[in-house]
């Protein structure tokens, strides 16, 4: 039986692997569960709109531009910079994100609140370890209690003191005292911010990605799963029956589903210690402009516990071509414990709770709803705890040992972006070459 240099998953960062593979003439394959490729970096166009899984916004820090992530095939002339429109619902009024820098932006007596909780926060200790800790040591009780705890355990799905300060890398603005002062007495002194733009296709969605990392790719088979992995002889069993044995093997499923789908005691049983949250997508096609509050936002996070999503978003704000003219095509994130993803029910419950909580906010009328499509992904942000370094570690090293090693943002079980889950990809595949 010939080995293949098989590649798990067809999301970007296992479409990046593949075409790295080509371009070097290895005998690959890369196998796809789903009859599309691109995992969450996809585009569903229904009648009049485009909807992604989810707001995805391509950031670069390592490659200036579209043009230059390798394999890509990808025009700058396709794709512009936006810049970024983001607010946080807070005090009952949209306050520029992210909120900690720009707390004088809230109703008076809340900010003072904000204020003098800010003056007696607990000193950190030197070693921060916990999410928690971290957020209320950083910018004091009352913002870490009205507005980040509940935002960042919302979208998690689990309460911040099992998260380690591993959670938050650089995606969450840090306690920088000058901004949290200068935010604090609204000078509109402007900092040098993170993210403040972000590139995005100008039509078609976030699907231009995916299409021009597929681009003529040779080996790939879409609706094939790898359902079992047989890691002492090497050889993963498909859904279409056949017997795939690897050379190497490039997987960026998610890392426990990846450890549960073999036959090793000890990868499953690390793999029943990592937890992760999974995100509902309700994307909603709506006749009419959104409000006048939320004419330019891009999106809005939204921390309050008795609303059911962490965060709304407009893709047509974004790109006119979105949707068509008249209409918005807008998506809101529910965050649900991973294990609680598989209840029968609870799409069309939370659906419900979704529109009746858009409504009561006054951003969208059930009335105006012409079209909904609901994105269900299933491992949406890992869980950082305390032990997730050493288990990951160890659950990499075994899996070394057979030849397999994970790529991505779901097989590394990070939190990161589109851009590092390519660059990383190509990065293990070159060195095993
Ligand atoms: C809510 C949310 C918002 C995000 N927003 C942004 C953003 O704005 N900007 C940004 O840069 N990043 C964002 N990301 C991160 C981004 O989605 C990821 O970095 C990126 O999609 C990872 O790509 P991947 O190919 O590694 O994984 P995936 O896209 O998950 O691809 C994995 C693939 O493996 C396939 N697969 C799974 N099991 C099997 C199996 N048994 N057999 C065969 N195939 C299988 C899946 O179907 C899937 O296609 C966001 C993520 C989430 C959850």
């Amino acid at each position: 039986m010939s080995r293949k240099w098989l590649v798990a998953g067809g999301g970007i960062s296992g479409l990046a692997a593949a075409q790295c593979l080509q371009a070097n003439n290895r005998d690959y394959l890369l196998l796809e569960r789903c009859p599309a490729l691109g995992g969450l970096t996809r585009t569903t166009q229904v009648e009049d709109f485009c909807f992604d899984y989810t707001g995805h916004f391509l950031h670069l820090r390592r490659y200036p531009s579209p043009a230059e992530i390798p394999y890509g095939h990808l025009s700058n002339d396709d794709w512009e910079t936006v810049e970024r429109k983001s607010y946080f619902l807070a005090g009952g009024r949209l306050i520029t994100a992210p909120v900690q820098y720009h707390l004088g932006e809230l109703p008076d007596g809340l900010r003072d609140e904000c204020e003098k909780s800010y003056n007696a926060r607990p000193k950190a200790e030197a070693d921060v370890t916990g999410f928690r800790e971290f957020i209320v040591s950083g910018f004091g009780q009352v913002v870490a209690d009205r507005f980040l705890i509940p935002q960042n355990e919302k979208t998690m799905a689990t309460p911040l003191n099992r998260l380690s300060i591993g959670a938050v890398k650089r995606f969450f603005p840090p306690p920088d005292e000058a901004r949290i002062r200068a935010g604090l007495a609204n000078t509109g002194e402007r900092f040098a911010e993170y993210n403040t733009t972000f590139w995005y296709p100008k039509r078609d969605g976030i699907d231009v990605l995916t299409r021009g990392l597929a681009h003529g790719l040779k080996s790939a088979s879409a609706t094939e799963e790898i359902t079992a992995i047989d890691l002492q002889r090497r050889i993963a069993t498909t859904s279409s029956g056949r017997n795939v044995a690897w050379e190497k093997m490039f997987p960026s499923i998610p890392l426990k589903a990846l450890c549960l789908l073999t036959d090793d005691a000890d990868l499953r049983n690390a793999a029943a210690r990592l937890s992760h949250s999974s995100t509902i997508s309700f994307n909603f096609g709506v006749r009419g402009k959104l409000p006048s509050a939320l004419k330019d936002a891009h999106w809005v996070y939204v921390p309050d516990r008795d609303i059911p999503f962490y965060r709304f978003g407009c893709y047509s704000n974004i790109s006119p071509a979105m949707a068509s003219p008249g209409l918005s095509a807008v998506y809101v994130e529910v965050g649900v414990p991973g294990e609680e993803i598989d209840n029968v029910d609870i799409i069309s419950k939370t659906q419900k709770d979704v529109i009746a909580a858009l409504e009561t906010l006054g951003w969208v009328k059930s009335e105006d709803i012409i079209c909904a499509v609901t994105h269900v992904i299933r491992c949406a942000y890992v869980h950082h705890t305390p032990e997730r370094d050493r288990l990951v570690g160890e659950i990499l090293a075994r899996l070394k040992e057979f030849g397999v090693h994970p790529i991505g943002r779901y097989g590394l079980w990070d939190y990161v972006g589109m851009e590092d889950s390519i660059s990383s990809a190509l990065t293990t595949v070159e060195g095993e070459l």
